[in-house]
């Protein structure tokens, strides 16, 4: 049977470590990776992580499984961090799923069962995972214009056009903010212009928010999702802790279904039988720390200053990168890095140019051009300027 197998194609980012690793020079840069990195390289565990795993520690009295939703504390506390209050308990439908990718594939797997025919439009470009996971499902997809090559922000004009073509029942998939891989955002009045394009055409909305907290702050983050969670009846939210709380490895995030009060039950219903088909019971130690830390005032206050801090690092890094290729350029034509929000801003590199920045300067990034800023500090950030600059960019 194995004999049947074919070679799956490689992971470009899990390539790249690899690559990475291998390069002999001291002196080389990694802006592959999309996790975030303090000023030593390190991934650091959050403080208010730590100081719950201890209290986790010494009070737990059991292992037994959870609920097949997760727990539903974890669940409210999730809703209630994304949606803050804007949408009632009664349209809410909410499970933990193993990360912020479990979220996506469950949402990706209800709306399948739900409507079969469904397109999932989906922001080109976009996080590869989308893509792999809708294709390996046997779903439809369409891609909407989205970066614009030019100015390096979002093309707002043409992704309505685009959207234009929606069918009622089609699934729009947007990112709640600190776009992956671009980093180019939709402001609040074009939210609410695609808002306006979901009531009028009777499509659905699915948002994956990974970085909420990593982009203009915790409640700026969510106003878009907000914003179309108080608006339209049916939206899907796929939602990560792996960034905004560390804990990447522990595998939480969650998959919330707003609904009308009268579909509520069985939209819960159905995505704890997802849950059970596919893995049964989700992770609990991640859920459990973050639904911890966000019930505690002390964890929690202690966790927002973490994460604030790792929001203004990274913003700070982007202004010093994006001054640097103004004095060295004599131009604002990089003045988009200061613009973009989140880990990751696309240069809009040719793929040779991306790959001199690798033979020829130690420099790594993916293919399509993304650099994780988190890759930096202040003392790459001039090397990478004159990089870019030597490579033509
Ligand atoms: N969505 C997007 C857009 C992402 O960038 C990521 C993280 N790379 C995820 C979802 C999910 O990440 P995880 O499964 O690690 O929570």
């Amino acid at each position: 049977m194995f004999a049947n197998l074919k070679p799956q194609p490689a992971d470009k980012i899990l390539q790249l470590i690899g690559q990475f690793k291998a390069d002999p020079r001291a002196d080389k840069i990694d802006l592959g990776v999309g996790v975030y990195k303090d000023a030593t390289g390190l991934t650091p565990v959050m403080r208010a992580v730590k100081a719950a795993e201890k209290q986790l520690w010494e009070t737990e009295k059991t292992k037994a499984y959870t609920g097949l939703a997760g727990e539903p504390e974890y669940n409210a506390a999730m809703a209630e961090l994304v949606l803050a209050g804007t949408v009632g308990a009664d349209r809410i439908a909410s499970v933990a799923t193993p990360g912020g990718t479990g979220a996506c594939r469950q949402a990706f797997e209800l709306v399948r069962l739900a409507n079969p025919g469904a397109a999932v439009w989906v922001s080109d470009p976009t996080w590869p995972n989308h893509l792999t996971i809708l294709n390996y499902l046997g779903m439809q997809m369409r891609p909407y214009r989205y970066f614009d090559a030019e100015t390096r922000g979002v093309d707002f004009a043409a992704m309505m056009e685009d959207l234009a073509g929606v069918q009622a029942g089609d699934v729009v998939l947007l990112h709640g903010c600190c776009h992956n891989p671009t980093g180019a955002n939709l402001t609040l009045p074009e939210w609410q212009a695609v808002a306006e394009l979901l009531e009028r055409t009777g499509a659905i909305p699915m948002i994956d928010i990974a970085y909420q907290g990593f982009g203009d702050g915790l409640d700026a983050d969510a106003a878009g999702v907000r914003l179309i969670a108080g608006r339209l009846p049916e939206v899907l939210i796929a939602a990560s802790c792996s960034k905004n709380f560390g804990i990447y490895r522990e595998r939480t995030g969650a998959l919330i279904a707003l609904s009308d009060p009268a579909r509520r039950e069985v939209t819960q219903g159905t995505l704890a039988f997802l849950n059970r088909q596919n893995y049964s019971f989700p992770p609990d130690h991640g859920a459990r720390l973050v639904t911890m830390i966000l019930s505690d005032p002390a964890l929690r206050a202690d966790w927002q200053a973490e994460l604030e801090e790792v929001r203004l690092g990274m913003l700070a890094l982007r202004e010093q990168l994006a001054q640097e290729l103004r004095a060295l350029s004599g131009s604002d034509r990089f003045g988009f890095i200061a613009q973009h929000r989140g880990m990751f801003s696309r240069l809009g590199a040719s793929p040779e140019q991306v790959e001199r920045l690798r033979t020829e300067h130690g420099i790594y990034m993916v293919g399509d051009s993304r650099l994780n800023i988190a890759g930096l500090n202040t003392k790459t950030v001039p090397i990478l300027a004159r990089a870019i600059l030597a490579v033509g960019i």
